[in-house]
């Protein structure tokens, strides 16, 4: 999909999913768990770019799952349809700005997963505008917070914590955790969803 090394294993082909390239992969090799993300499951995926993690979250579901892949810029959005989608029936393209998640409403019911990676500066209040409209009872939200997004005159620590602090409101707060040695920038955190109103947010 985006140049990765193939490997065969017991008969079988495998992609190498590089840490590097993909916060989901640095992520699983920095302790996630659990992953909520498996066979079946329906994913709404945001900030979808050209697809690299996109791709193998298509992997994990497999046929029986679905990933709605938002993306609002063209470019980007071009090649997410071009290398991922056009091949991969279980992705849906939804070319539109994530800040307006009723405008993309899915007859496929609910998500279990939200996966949110948009370097914003409002990137949690628009994650959880998206769990408010399309995440099941109790299910999962995995953010990316690019802290320097947000604020880059604070303490990413600190800018780190004011956002799970938001989520709080709606959900449990499983794992939260740097991303290093693969990436510097990010925080990743896993949370599920409680039954309810989920708060926050715009
Ligand atoms: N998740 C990708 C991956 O791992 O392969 C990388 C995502 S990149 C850091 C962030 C993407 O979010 C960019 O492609 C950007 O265009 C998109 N994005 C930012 N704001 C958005 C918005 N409001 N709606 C939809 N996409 C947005």
């Amino acid at each position: 999909m985006y140049g990765e090394d193939l490997v065969e294993v017991g008969g079988e082909e495998w992609r190498v999913w590089n840490p590097h390239r993909s916060k989901l992969a640095a992520a699983i090799l920095g302790g996630l768990d659990p992953m909520p993300i498996a066979e079946g499951s329906t994913v709404l995926y945001l900030g979808a770019s050209t697809g690299t993690t996109v791709s193998h979250v298509s992997d994990i579901v497999g046929p029986r799952g679905r990933v709605f892949a938002v993306e609002h810029a063209s470019r980007v959005a071009r090649e997410l349809l071009d290398r991922v989608a056009a091949h991969r029936p279980n992705v849906t393209p939804v070319l539109q700005d994530a800040r307006s998640p009723r405008e993309y409403f899915s007859v496929y019911g609910k998500a279990d997963v939200v996966y949110s990676d948009i370097a914003q500066p409002d990137q949690t209040g628009i994650a959880l505008a998206n769990c408010r409209a399309h995440l099941r009872a109790e299910g999962w939200l995995m953010l990316v917070i690019k802290a320097r997004s947000i604020d880059v005159a604070r303490e990413p620590a600190a800018v780190i914590a004011g956002e799970v602090a938001r989520i709080e409101g709606g959900f449990d707060v499983v794992q939260s955790m740097g991303l290093e040695p693969y990436d510097r920038d990010h925080a990743f955190v896993l949370a599920r969803a409680r039954a309810g109103r989920i708060s926050g947010g715009p």
